[in-house]
């Protein structure tokens, strides 16, 4: 198959580098710094929609602090991950109540809904105007009412990114509402939140969290900021993830993997992501399956096609050095290959027993509708390489 590779920053032949760099108006990380919403709020708004996940109790002392501060505050939790629906009906609460800013307290799912609604409040009409794929891809013309993402996951990085994943079960996809009108005003990610979550969520989220400082690391758009922020979070990912996921009250492996989390967020936001996300968005708009699980059962085999398909059709490409690079990192060996890279995350998707991509009803039968989105995907875009029909089933065969 002919390979049409677009233009590269990580190509050494292009000397020249040039990126552009966007992310959380203002960003605060560490422990008890919850507590910091007493004075970020009022900066914000007098009103805030308080979007959380299914479990309503976890944002109690979040509501206590914006009591003690007078902020009026209307509610909206989410079950699950978000859909179109669930944006228009968000929206319309808070067009109602007057809510004049969005806080986001949960996982990916929540901070996710409270950016789509933050659009909508401030920009005319339906998702459907501006969603990419499935939608018209109108550009928002309004800044977003100001947001304040609060993490309780450590995944997904959705306090510093300009999309909110949004599924249409209508059209079986997972697509992005994107504009950098929709970075949070405030990140404010404090470890402690996530002591509570369970071992199999930190697992999926972790694995997510470890994808999104990998992926960035090996894409078409890698840039020097972004290649810093996957290089202090890929050995942090190594030493931390089991060790959050087997001993939950650890402090340090939480920090770890919340900063990990963050560093993926500020990494894909601005070099984009590969082929595990390319299928990871499709794949969650045709079967129920945490996002997380998802990208921990593709990761190694998109790895192990990328390369083989690097060392087959382009075997000067300095991705092919960067898979050498991930496997250093994530091993701590200096003579580590590619191979020991991929060898080692297959190793650590065993010992966190990640279901395989059966579990959620996929069948060969779905391989080529799956093929197909995912190649029209955004995040497939960032992809190393451009990947064959036969390699793209491959991985799917794999990860089956
Ligand atoms: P999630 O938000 O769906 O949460 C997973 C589960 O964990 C839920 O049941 C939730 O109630 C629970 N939970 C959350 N915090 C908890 C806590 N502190 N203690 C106990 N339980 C807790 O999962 P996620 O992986 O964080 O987010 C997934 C969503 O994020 C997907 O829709 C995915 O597409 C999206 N995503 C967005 C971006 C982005 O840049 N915008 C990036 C990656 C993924």
């Amino acid at each position: 198959m002919p390979d049409i590779a677009p233009p590269s920053n990580i190509d050494a032949s292009n000397d020249a580098v040039h990126f552009q760099f966007a992310t959380a108006g203002q960003i605060r990380f560490g422990w008890g710094r919850l507590q910091e919403v007493e004075e970020i709020a009022p900066t914000l708004g007098s009103h805030a929609l308080v979007v959380t996940g299914r479990s309503r109790e976890r944002a109690g002392p979040l509501l206590d602090l914006l009591a003690r501060q007078g902020i009026q505050v209307t509610r909206f939790s989410v079950t699950d991950e978000p859909t179109v629906h669930v944006a228009r009906q968000g929206t319309r609460q808070a067009r109602s109540a007057g809510c004049d800013f969005v806080i986001g307290f949960g996982g990916g799912s929540a901070l996710d809904t409270a950016k789509a609604i933050a659009a909508l409040l401030t920009n005319p009409g339906d998702p459907l105007d501006y969603l990419e794929v499935i939608g018209r891809g109108r550009p928002l013309q309004n800044p977003a009412a100001p947001i304040l993402a609060i993490p309780t996951t450590a995944g997904t990085g959705s306090e510093v990114t300009r999309n909110a994943v949004l599924a249409s079960p209508g059209h079986r996809v997972k697509v992005s509402l994107r504009s950098p009108l929709m970075l949070p005003r405030v990140a404010l990610v404090d470890p402690a939140l996530t002591l509570s979550v369970p071992p199999h969520i930190t697992a999926f989220t972790g694995m997510d969290a470890l994808t999104q400082v990998l992926e960035p690391l090996v894409s078409r758009r890698a840039n020097p900021l972004t290649d810093g922020f996957c290089r202090e979070g890929l050995p942090r990912a190594a030493r931390s993830l089991r060790r959050a996921v087997e001993e939950g009250q650890d402090r340090r492996a939480r920090e770890e993997m919340a900063l990990v989390s963050l560093l993926g967020g500020l990494a894909l936001a601005n070099a984009g992501l590969g082929a595990v996300h390319g299928f990871a968005g499709p794949f969650g708009g045709m079967f129920h399956a945490p996002h997380g699980a998802v990208c921990a059962a593709l990761l190694p085999h998109v790895m192990a096609v990328n390369v083989a398909a690097l060392r087959a059709r382009q075997p000067q490409s300095p991705a092919l050095d960067r898979y050498g690079e991930i496997a250093r990192l994530l091993t701590g060996q200096a003579e580590a290959s590619p191979e020991a890279g991929i060898e080692w995350v297959l190793a650590l998707q065993q010992a966190l027993t990640i279901p395989p991509l059966s579990a959620y009803g996929l069948t060969p039968d779905h391989f080529p509708a799956l093929m197909e989105k995912a190649r029209r995907s955004s995040s497939m875009k960032g992809n190393p390489i451009q990947l064959s029909d036969e390699e793209l089933r491959t991985i799917l065969e794999r990860a089956l």
